[in-house]
């Protein structure tokens, strides 16, 4: 289903609901309600979704799926979704306790979508980029060959079109059911990025709760700018690996965003109700043809070509 039929589906169903009042079961009850993981508190699911999935009592940042987090970034009836029908194939026949074939079945039947991420072009208050977004509902959010080629495409995109690169990371890691082919879309989104950072893009990292493994290994960290969701949980391997192979006790708040914050490896930690006008002012800042035309000047200098130092002393301007 692409976003189109997605927006369509979820129209006729509101249209119906209003139309016909039919009795609530115990499922329509429970789904009403949302209890907040953090403060306990009971929400009322509507306003929990009308408040963009944040917690209105403590400010919990609860996950969000691909298809919101579009709706929420990019402006309304926007996006179009590139390599929408591009689905995993089972190269290894993989079989742990269920074969991979099954489990990717009931993964799309879970979450609605066909991989783990979506990508497409959008406007940001008018402005046009490319925007992909992870689904941790969807198999974890791990990477496989087709989250990898698509946020490789989508780089790539991204440099012919000469628009800013927003891609907004959700994931447990690698998917270990595609073996080393998984493995290997760390260097191919990196490859990637490293041509889109060349040609003077700007590459805006979103880390959501929670970002690990090979995506953190990758693409997530790679940003001009890193920007984290508040409480988002972002490393490479889990606490508890940690703490069991360097055998010593690690602060409480250890790999959340806050902590990246303060020891430097996240540029900012916005909530979410403000993403959307951060986003939209730092891509306003930006022009790829100025930039493509500095660091070459720089380099000409014999100066760092660092495209990084550049755009500071571009935005300082
Ligand atoms: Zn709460």
């Amino acid at each position: 289903m692409d976003l189109k039929e997605w927006f369509a589906s979820r129209q006729k169903r509101k249209e119906l609901q209003e139309n016909i009042k039919l009795p609530l079961t115990t499922e329509d009850y429970c789904a009403l309600w949302t209890q907040c993981f953090q403060c306990r508190e009971l929400l009322y699911t509507k306003d929990l979704r009308a408040n963009l999935q944040v917690c209105p009592k403590c400010q919990y940042h609860f996950r969000v799926g691909a298809l919101d987090r579009i709706e929420q970034i990019a402006d309304p009836g926007s996006f179009v979704e590139l390599d929408s029908e591009m689905t995993s194939a089972d190269p290894l026949n993989f079989f742990d306790t269920e074969a991979y074939a099954k489990r990717q079945k009931e993964a799309c039947r879970k979450s609605g979508l066909k991989e783990a991420v979506l990508t497409g072009i959008c406007a940001i208050d008018s402005q046009p980029v490319a925007l992909g977004a992870m689904d941790f509902g969807h198999f974890g959010g791990s990477m496989g060959s087709v989250v990898g080629e698509k946020v490789t495409r989508l780089a790539e995109e991204a440099t012919s079109n000469k628009i800013p690169l927003i891609v907004v990371s959700s994931s447990g890691g690698a998917r270990m059911q595609e073996g080393i082919l998984s493995l290997m879309q760390m260097a191919k989104t990196s490859s990637a990025l490293k041509s889109y950072h060349e040609a003077g893009g700007l590459y805006i990292s979103i880390l959501a709760e929670p970002t690990f493994g090979g995506v953190t290994a990758s693409f997530a960290m790679l940003g001009d700018l890193v920007i984290a969701e508040p409480g988002a949980r972002i490393g490479f391997a889990g606490r508890r690996v940690i703490e069991q192979t360097i055998r010593q006790k690690l602060p409480a708040d250890f790999q959340t965003a806050e902590y990246l914050l303060k020891h430097g490896q996240v540029d900012m930690v916005v909530e979410r109700a403000r993403l959307k006008e951060v986003l939209s002012r730092l891509v306003s800042f930006h022009d790829i043809n100025q930039a493509g035309k500095n660091t070459a000047e720089a380099d000409e200098a014999g100066e760092t070509n660092r495209n990084g130092a550049v755009k500071s002393e571009q935005l300082a301007k």
